[in-house]
């Protein structure tokens, strides 16, 4: 398997000089497992992912989306690859919303906010709507298989697990702690080769001791929740994910740096950094 990271920063884009190094686009993973295209959110970071698949035409993709807040679906309408004929795109959500998924990815290409609908896109699309525990088979091969547990946010969130060729990434994003390691999410995460985990804040941002008051109730982790879940899951690798956009470069390495000092093979998300398993 393997993981490229296209977009790693946490609630807005957030462009600029200082986070050059980590990148300003929102949550997008790309994972190749087998002959199977894996996309993990559609963040602003999709946009580009969208320009690189132009060189591989055409695509089928396995598209599942953690939630819908904006911060992960907002690069889908700038997405190339859903505009065109010959492409296909299976997407997955959790059911948790009174809305489908389908419904939603159409709401913010409504008009007037944007241009096109969703569906006059040309690309063949289906949507899926999952239940949490449900385990699908998906790939061109059928070989590849995801799983999924409820994490904790505000709307709700699912947090997914691929699984191929005893290979295992799960990505969960968007989920706050609680004051012991979730066990849904401990169970999802047991034996993986690979954890990306929303480590948004510092214990000192969720206290609100570093300005802006406390952060509790709004549906993110610290690195140390992350690094708690990589060892009681018994993870080999642990990703930092979801930058608050308030954290600069030298915040984002401050933070990655505190977190190796709890569990040693730990990196920050980057854009462009490539994980292989
Ligand atoms: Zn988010
Ligand atoms: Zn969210």
């Amino acid at each position: 398997m393997r993981v490229k990271m296209w977009g790693v920063r946490g609630s807005i884009p957030s462009p600029g000089p200082d986070t050059v190094e980590f990148g300003g686009n929102t949550s997008c993973y790309e994972v190749r497992a087998g002959d199977a295209l894996i996309i993990l959110d559609g963040g602003t970071g999709l946009r580009l992912l969208g320009q690189e698949l132009l060189k591989q035409l055409p695509i089928e993709a396995w598209m599942f989306f953690s939630h819908v807040h904006w911060d992960h679906i907002q690069g889908f309408p700038f997405f190339t690859p859903a505009f065109m004929r010959g492409n296909t795109i299976h997407m997955y959500g959790g059911l948790n919303v009174t809305r489908t998924l389908e419904e939603t990815l159409a709401g913010q290409m409504d008009f007037p906010s944007f241009p096109v609908h969703l569906s006059e896109m040309g690309a063949k699309m289906t949507f899926q709507d999952l239940y949490e525990g449900e385990v699908i088979a998906i790939g061109p091969h059928g070989d590849v298989r995801v799983s999924n547990a409820r994490g904790n946010h505000p709307n709700g969130v699912y947090a997914y697990r691929i699984d191929h060729g005893g290979k295992s990434v799960v990505y969960i994003t968007d989920s706050e702690h609680y004051a012991i390691v979730d066990p849904k999410l401990k169970k999802l995460a047991m034996n993986a080769d690979l954890l990306i985990f929303d480590a948004m804040y510092t214990p000192e941002e969720y206290a609100g001791e570093a300005g802006g008051g406390p952060k509790t109730g709004w549906g993110h982790a610290t690195f140390v929740a992350g690094c708690e879940l990589a060892k009681a899951a018994n993870v080999k690798q642990l990703v930092l994910h979801h930058h608050d956009p308030m954290q600069t470069d030298a915040m984002v390495r401050d933070k990655e740096r505190r977190a190796q000092a709890l569990f040693p093979n730990t990196v920050a998300a980057r854009e462009g950094l490539v994980i292989e398993l």
